[in-house]
């Protein structure tokens, strides 16, 4: 296990429209404030989605999409630097009508009906996405 101590930021707390992409919609408002360093959490409800599984020996990722609303029972995320530039990752759990569950990275095609979401911005050294040979994936360098 890595880590390294940090400091509150900035707090935030609002809701993103109907109509937005969720992925875009925190990432631009990241840059917007100049957020390099958050946790993000969120709920409310999609009308469309796309989310996806990482294949750990592919090393890829499959996408799902599903055209349907879902409730966004959970958003949890965060913000970081990758290649330089200000970087979203979220992972959603979202339930039918019947309380089933979906679950996975989020990709853009994310709809919003409606979401109430919380920033949390970090404030120390920045962290660096970095591609790890191990993963495949890009990962925090600590
Ligand atoms: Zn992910």
């Amino acid at each position: 296990m890595k880590h390294r101590d940090l400091l509150p930021g900035r707090q935030f707390l609002g809701r993103v429209e109907k109509g937005e992409d969720m992925l875009e919609a925190f990432t631009g408002f990241a840059r917007r404030q100049q957020i390099r360093l958050a946790t993000i959490t969120g709920i409310g409800a999609l009308q469309k989605a796309r989310i996806s599984m990482y294949d750990q020996e592919k090393k890829s990722y499959n996408v799902m999409e599903i055209n349907e609303e879902t409730e966004l029972t959970a958003l949890l995320g965060n913000l970081s630097l990758k290649d330089g530039e200000i970087f979203c990752h979220l992972h959603a759990t979202l339930t039918d009508a019947d309380g089933k569950a979906w679950g996975g990275h989020v990709c853009d095609g994310c709809i919003v009906f409606a979401l109430e979401f919380e920033i949390r911005e970090l404030m120390g050294e920045d962290f660096h996405r970095m591609p790890d040979e191990d993963t495949g994936l890009a990962l925090w360098e600590m």
